[in-house]
């Protein structure tokens, strides 16, 4: 079996006490297959409470959803990389498209959070992708590869960094890519890193966009995906639990 990762973002659900609950019921399906990962990336409120639930299951990791670039000081609301680990977090997502759309991020303020992250030891998760208008414009490959060059670009080959294709228009939408649209981009992006070579290989490249237990094995079935990002199909621990087992060629 390849390896594969299934990364679920809580987005602006689930507390601390809820967060213990979930893990419970998550873990009594038992545990996580042989070559498979399992990232939670919950509200920052729980990271703590997660990375307790998780301590001593193996190839599970807690992540943060955003971090800020600046290491400390006088930043109301904001949570730096090093807060994020301190709480127990390993990964951290960076320009999720919620990020970008809802809280007007820019391509330069990835990088500098994607910097942020390798200074405090966090692995960044980097979303890139495009709009349902720069999709029908034929922009796809143009629009996400400025998104990786604007977070990566000029750094060295031994960073670190997991990429999630991530369409705007199939996030939270019901509609996801086809296997073939996903696999398409995947390859573009692969073929980028490894021409730009500023991140070390492998290179992980995860799907999200609506996958949910109906779709999920059509999807790994495509061996560009090494994984997959999920959003509200991650929400219930019992159907998370048995997304994760997902049978995939
Ligand atoms: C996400 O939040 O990254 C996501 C892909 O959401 P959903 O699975 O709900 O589309």
């Amino acid at each position: 079996m390849r390896p594969l990762v299934f990364a679920g973002n809580w987005k602006m659900n689930v507390g601390p006490v809820e967060a213990r609950e979930y893990l419970r019921a998550f873990f009594a399906a038992g545990e996580i297959p042989h070559e498979r990962s399992v990232w939670f990336f919950p509200p920052t409120v729980s990271i703590e409470a997660v990375a307790q639930g998780i301590a001593g299951h193996r190839n599970v990791q807690a992540g943060a959803q955003d971090i800020y670039w600046e290491a400390k000081g006088a930043f109301t609301g904001a949570t730096s990389g090093a807060l994020a680990k301190q709480a127990g977090a390993r990964l951290t997502l960076i320009g999720h498209s919620e990020r970008r759309h809802v809280f007007g991020e820019t391509d330069e303020q990835t990088g500098k959070k994607v910097t942020a992250a390798l200074a405090a030891d966090l692995q960044p998760v980097l979303c890139v992708g495009e709009t349902l208008e720069q999709r029908e414009a034929g922009d796809t490959l143009a629009v996400v590869t400025r998104q990786l060059a604007a977070a990566l670009g000029g750094r060295d080959g031994k960073t670190r960094v997991t990429i999630a294709y991530e369409p705007v228009w199939a996030i939270g939408t019901g509609r996801n890519a086809t296997p073939k649209d996903a696999a398409e981009v995947h390859q573009a992006i692969r073929g980028w890193l490894k021409k730009q070579a500023v991140t070390a290989a492998p290179y992980v490249i995860l799907y999200g966009g609506s996958v949910n237990l109906k779709n999920a094995a059509e999807l790994l079935a495509e061996h560009e995906l090494d994984g997959v990002l999920v959003g509200g199909a991650s929400l219930d621990p019992r159907a998370w639990a048995q997304l994760v087992r997902t049978p995939a060629a």
